[in-house]
């Protein structure tokens, strides 16, 4: 039974996972109203298009000035609907979406303003731009784990580029979708521009097939790869955001309490529910023992609750609480142990669970090569700098990973070695947190990057326009090409020889001009 939404036809009935209490409904988008969302999309696109990005961007605004208003209050619904504790919902998922409208704000005039690009002399006396022209109607499909940043960040990077956007949230956390749907109808965005339809993966899946113009899917490695091929079939651009399994290695020389504090947030924030937490810890030998002690220090500390002061809330998706559950089971009965946490068989009932840390684990166990998304984490000792790669970049992901030494060098080193999305030296999760660098991931993790530049520019078309000022009567390469073949390997072998020889260039550049 699902324990979360309970589907009934029509409606999302929504429970608090952390209480179990039904605290909402929200009515489904019917499947068959997908071709007005689009009709509405595509009318509101021709007028949002044609307003300066200036002009968009006060909208923006005004939905910030909302949200900042407002920022209690949407932190308690996301906290009910997740079951995630209010610290988290306000540092990780309410701060991120702000920051990114900042930023968003102070370059995207820039960003996707009209930008000069260098000509070459063989097109002498053109000028070359590149124009940044969006693409029409965004669909953006989100996931439940940081149901307002990960929806929000796309949406507002699809706006400020002139595109209208539909929204479909996660079914698994409505109420932060409707909420959203409330958000951009306060900050007073006109109509069309913004859609939001709710429902499950049958509504996800026919707004896929509804031809959008471009496809913005954070999900499992599973619906990312079906949204992939519809899309395919329409020829649909998509960025994908999907799993990870980061590694985090902690080197001999590391601040030893700092890396066991940092594996402890970078593990179980959001219960483990985050693409990018700390789902293998490496430990080089030497220090593995001592560490695996402070590490159990720190994790004793922490306290279970829905009250402001909680560190550690519920799981939101019941279906997650197996999958954790199934990795542990195998990890145990193949010789892991338990440093920390419970077997699945001694877990109280609801969705709260244990922070479980295994030892003893195998490189080969589902633990190690599978998302967990949940509040488990294999340590595993390693020997050497080029075994620990080895061993990071063997999994299917490459979504982020975190590195702990106090020789940079060596950090660096190693960081540079790591096939994945991002890395952090001496710290964990961040990068995400800095709206300027590109974010994405490498293999199984997803294909495409947002945030910074690329973030706005994705949703646009990248046009190039080269300008003549029309005086000239002709071009040395227009007709009649009669008598220009011999000239024109003079020209090129001159320009393209190792050494340019000016004279010759000149010569037959004039040369050709003068057969037109
Ligand atoms: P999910 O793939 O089950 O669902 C994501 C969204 O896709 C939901 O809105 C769902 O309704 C919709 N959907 C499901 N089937 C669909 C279909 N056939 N067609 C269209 N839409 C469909 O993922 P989830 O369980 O909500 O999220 C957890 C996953 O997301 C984890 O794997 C996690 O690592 C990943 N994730 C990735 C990032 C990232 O930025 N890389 C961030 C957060 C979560």
């Amino acid at each position: 039974m699902k324990l979360h939404s309970v589907e009934m036809p029509g409606k999302l009935v929504v429970t608090a996972p952390a209480t179990g209490q039904i605290i909402s409904e929200i009515d489904e988008t019917p499947v068959h109203e997908t071709p007005l969302y689009y009709k509405r999309a595509r009318t509101a696109f021709f007028k949002w298009k044609s307003i300066p990005t200036s002009e968009r961007l006060v909208y923006l605004k005004k939905l910030k000035k909302y949200m900042v208003e407002h920022m209690d209050e949407i932190a308690k619904t996301i906290s009910k609907d997740t079951g995630k504790v209010l610290t988290e919902a306000i540092v990780a998922d309410i701060m991120p979406t702000l920051d990114a409208i900042d930023h968003i704000c102070k370059h995207a005039e820039k960003i996707l303003g009209r930008q000069k690009a260098s000509t070459p002399l063989l097109l002498i006396g053109k000028r070359s731009f590149v124009e940044y022209m969006p693409r029409g109607v965004v669909l953006v499909i989100s996931p439940w784990n940081y149901p307002l940043q990960l929806a929000m960040v796309p949406m507002i990077s699809a706006l400020a580029g002139g595109n209208t956007v539909i929204l479909k949230p996660s079914e698994v956390t409505p109420l932060v979708g409707k909420c959203i749907e409330d958000l951009f109808v306060k900050a007073g965005f006109p109509e069309g521009v913004v859609q939001v339809a709710h429902g499950g993966k049958e509504v996800g899946s026919a707004f896929t097939k509804g031809k959008s113009d471009y496809i913005f899917f954070t999900g499992s490695v599973r619906t990312g790869k079906i949204i992939q091929e519809q899309a395919a079939k329409e020829l649909i651009p998509t960025t994908l955001e999907l799993g990870g399994k980061d590694p985090m290695i902690v080197f001999k020389d590391a601040n030893l309490k700092r890396a066991a504090k940092g594996a402890v947030w970078g593990a179980f924030t959001n219960s483990g529910q985050v693409c990018m937490s700390a789902e293998r810890l490496y430990v080089e030998r030497p220090v593995y023992k001592q560490f695996l002690k402070i590490l159990k220090k720190e994790i004793d500390l922490l306290q279970h609750g829905t009250d402001a002061d909680a560190d550690i809330g519920s799981m939101t998706f019941p279906g997650q609480k197996e999958i954790v559950k199934e990795q542990l089971d195998e990890a145990l009965q193949g010789g892991a142990q338990l440093l920390t946490g419970k077997p699945s068989g001694e877990w109280e009932e609801g969705m709260f669970l244990p922070l479980s840390v295994l030892t003893n684990v195998k490189q080969s166990m589902k633990v190690v090569q599978e998302e967990t998304f949940g509040p488990l984490l294999p340590v595993i000792p390693f020997d050497t700098e080029a075994e620990v790669i080895e061993l990071a970049n063997d999994t299917v992901f490459g979504l982020n990973a975190s590195i702990w030494s106090k020789d940079m060098t060596k950090a660096r080193r190693t960081a540079s070695q790591l096939v994945s999305g991002a890395v952090v030296i001496n710290d964990v999760i961040v990068s995400v947190a800095n709206h300027g660098i590109p974010f994405g991931g490498t293999k199984d993790s997803g294909i495409g990057r947002y945030h910074g530049e690329a973030g706005l520019r994705i949703f646009c078309h990248e046009k190039a326009i080269v300008e003549d000022w029309g005086i000239k009567k002709t071009e040395i390469q227009w007709y009649p090409y009669k008598g220009k073949y011999p000239l024109f390997i003079k020209l090129f072998t001159s320009y393209f020889q190792e050494r340019r020889n000016w004279f010759t260039f000149l010569k037959s550049f004039l040369a050709l001009m003068r057969k037109n």
